[in-house]
């Protein structure tokens, strides 16, 4: 209505003084004519009194009046003239009038346009169509007031949170990140009943609003929303896996009003990220763990800034002739107030953020640095340095890599980089393509903790290893646990089937070392040879144990 009264108005207003201007230049124009005619014949009857009578006077003037019939014709012009203008002063009002009354029914409905595109960009997402988050918010309460005043029952807020957008993003550009939205968008519109009400709140953020669903229910619905999403969006003949994580609460255990059951269904979606499942139901003891991570990640942070993180170096073991060939690189936190800071705890939260990219970046380049040190002193030694899920999926890391190879002065073949199944099979696509291009610059690979992921024989072949580490648990255990014994000997025995060396990591005793050694297992690493040490002191454990 705003619009319409304002466009219209203007218009009008507008119009009508154009009519009106219209109409008096139409007036003062027969007017004119009117005066001119006049001088017309004033001018005609003295040239006549003059021609015919010789003399200007009265007596002639009027002679020649009632007795020329040229005069007569002229005499009549000011009336032809002003009645003209008369007729065409009406006929120009008319049709501006009528400009007026179709203009009006055009500007109408251009207003009322505007006025459903005002309202339209007001509620709803431009590029998906979906409600946005304002309008998400009404309908929320909405189902504040139905269940309080009628059904008295349960809903839940369910948050969807795409986590890998921003690397497809930073791989495929915006425009092919619309796309993926937008394909996400109508398989969430395919995917919902008439039961829920979905709106996109921002890039990869969207909600859900589950009417009469209580905590099962919608535990139910996250799983199958979780199936919806996994088949595979193409874009361009690229086939994308998305990763979803949804976090829920439920009216009105977790809140009631929309802010705190919002706020907690998001809080839920940082925990979904870990979650094996994809969804996390909200409780309250993730308020504090949320509030400690988030003052965590802010401290981590700064001290990756403040390049406040030392490396550790374990030493590994050739089984064979019992000397070191190689170390593993690992991240230790000081913390100022904390003290020591496992980097189990954080590098888990450095994951679940960009700041993993960061921190990786700080490692490779003390590592290279460590590792190129080493050489100088004369010790052949391998370094392997860890890299996470986020770091397969960074598009910069083989650049990175080759301008601190460039920049530092080691040979690719000194460095292993120990990768999971884990952080393969999330987008193996992608992750893949980066393993072989750093492989293509001399990097060697290894798989890490093996036997605790999903194994997927396929991608371990397709896999440019060459070393298989198997996972800790297995190898404290394998003394007193048979099963245990019998993957470690079945890992040994694969592994060399598929060329690869073994290392078993874990190794605490003398004990675990010679049943390894019967197993064939090739390399050892674990707190019986030296736990991880600083830089310095592993140079003197080499000294000591040449
Ligand atoms: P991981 O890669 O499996 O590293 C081996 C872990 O086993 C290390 O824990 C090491 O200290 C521990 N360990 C070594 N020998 C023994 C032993 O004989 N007995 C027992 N019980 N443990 C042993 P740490 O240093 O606490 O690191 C934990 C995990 O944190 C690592 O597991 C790795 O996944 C991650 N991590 C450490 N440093 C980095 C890093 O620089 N980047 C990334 N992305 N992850 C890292
Ligand atoms: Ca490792
Ligand atoms: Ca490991």
């Amino acid at each position: 209505m705003f619009w319409e009264f304002i466009i219209i108005a203007t218009a009008n207003s507008g119009l009508a003084k154009s009519s009106n201007l219209l109409r008096t230049k139409a007036t003062k124009t027969a007017v004119e004519a009117v005066v001119v005619a006049f001088l017309a014949i004033i001018l005609a009857t003295l040239l006549t009194s003059y021609t015919q009578h010789n003399t200007l006077n009265f007596e002639a003037i009027v002679d020649v009046q009632s007795t020329n019939t040229a005069l007569w014709i002229l005499d009549s012009l000011p009336i032809v003239f002003a009645y003209i203008g008369q007729y065409s002063s009406y006929m120009i009002a008319n049709e501006a009038t009528m400009l007026v009354m179709e203009e009006t029914k055009e500007l109408r409905t251009y207003a009322s346009q505007m006025q459903m595109q005002a309202n339209l960009a007001a509620t709803h997402d431009h590029l998906t169509g979906l409600p946005n988050q304002a309008l998400f918010y009404d309908r929320i309460e909405t189902a504040f007031r139905e269940s309080h005043d009628v059904s008295n029952s349960a809903f839940a807020i369910m948050l969807l949170n795409i986590e890998n957008l921003k690397d497809i993003q930073d791989t495929l550009g915006p425009t092919s990140t619309d796309l993926v939205i937008k394909q996400l968008a109508t398989r969430l519109e395919s995917w919902a009943t008439k039961r829920h009400s979905i709106a996109r709140i921002d890039s990869g953020n969207f909600a859900v609003l589950l009417s009469d669903s209580d905590k099962d229910k919608a535990e139910a619905l996250a799983k199958s929303l979780i199936k919806a999403i996994e088949p595979n969006f193409i874009i361009n003949t690229l086939k994308l896996t998305l990763h979803p994580s949804i976090g829920i609460s439920v009216y009105p255990n977790d809140g009631d009003d929309a802010d705190t059951l919002f706020q907690r269904a998001g809080i839920a979606v940082v925990f979904a990220n870990k979650s094996p499942s994809g969804y996390s139901l909200y409780s309250a003891s993730m308020d504090e763990h949320s509030s400690k991570r988030l003052t965590m990640m802010g401290e981590l942070k700064r001290a990756i800034e403040k390049k406040n993180l030392e490396l550790y170096y374990q030493p590994k073991i050739d089984i064979k002739n019992n000397k070191i060939m190689g170390v593993e690189a690992l991240i230790r936190w000081k913390h100022p107030q904390h003290g020591f800071i496992s980097p189990e705890e954080f590098i888990g939260i450095a994951e679940r953020s960009r700041l993993i990219i960061d921190l990786t970046a700080l490692v490779i380049e003390d590592a290279f640095s460590a590792c190129a040190e080493f050489h100088q002193h004369g010790h052949d030694i391998k370094v392997s340095i860890n890299l996470s899920m986020k770091d397969l999926l960074n598009p910069e890391l083989p650049d990175l890599v080759a301008g601190l190879t460039a920049k530092i002065g080691i040979d690719p073949s000194w460095i292993i980089f120990e990768i999971t199944e884990g952080s393969i099979m999330s987008d193996p696509t992608r992750a893949l393509i980066i393993v072989e291009r750093l492989k293509s610059m001399g990097f060697d690979f290894s798989i890490d903790d093996f036997g605790t992921g999903y194994s997927s024989m396929a991608y371990l072949k397709r896999l440019p290893v060459s070393e298989l580490k198997i996972d800790k648990s297995f190898v404290l255990d394998m003394m007193t646990n048979d099963s245990d014994a019998i993957i470690v000997q079945a890992t040994i025995g694969l592994a060399h089937n598929l060329g690869l060396t073994v290392t078993a990591e874990g190794v605490e005793d003398e004990s675990a070392l010679e049943m390894l050694n019967k197993m064939g297992c090739d390399i050892a690493q674990g707190y019986f040879f030296s736990k991880p040490i600083p830089k310095a002191e592993l140079l003197s454990w080499i000294a000591n144990n040449a």
